[in-house]
């Protein structure tokens, strides 16, 4: 029988995920952005950061390039470019 296994408590912090793009990126471009979180919401590494309107950025240490953020930017202020 097999029980469900554990990481280490904290140890997602050193999983450096930015290491799994593919080759392309998020660009922030900070021009159009209204504020409205959904870039922070959706990003399955929770590695977006910004508080109010064209300050939102990402962390390239942990973004996967999964480009979630940019499809649902509702203002087109995202954009995904080549590594
Ligand atoms: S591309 Fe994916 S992992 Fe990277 S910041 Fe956007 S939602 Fe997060
Ligand atoms: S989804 Fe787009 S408009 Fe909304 S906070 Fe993120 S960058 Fe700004």
């Amino acid at each position: 029988m097999f029980g469900p296994i554990y990481a280490k408590p904290g140890s997602s912090k050193k999983n450096l995920t930015g290491s799994w793009r593919t080759g392309l990126k998020p660009k922030f471009l900070q021009k159009e952005c209204v504020g409205c979180n959904l870039c922070l919401i959706i990003c399955p590494e929770v590695c977006v950061v910004g508080e109010e309107k064209n300050t939102f950025q990402t962390n390239y240490d942990y973004c996967k390039g999964c480009g979630n953020c940019a499809e649902i930017c509702p203002k087109q202020d995202i954009v995904m470019i080549e590594e």
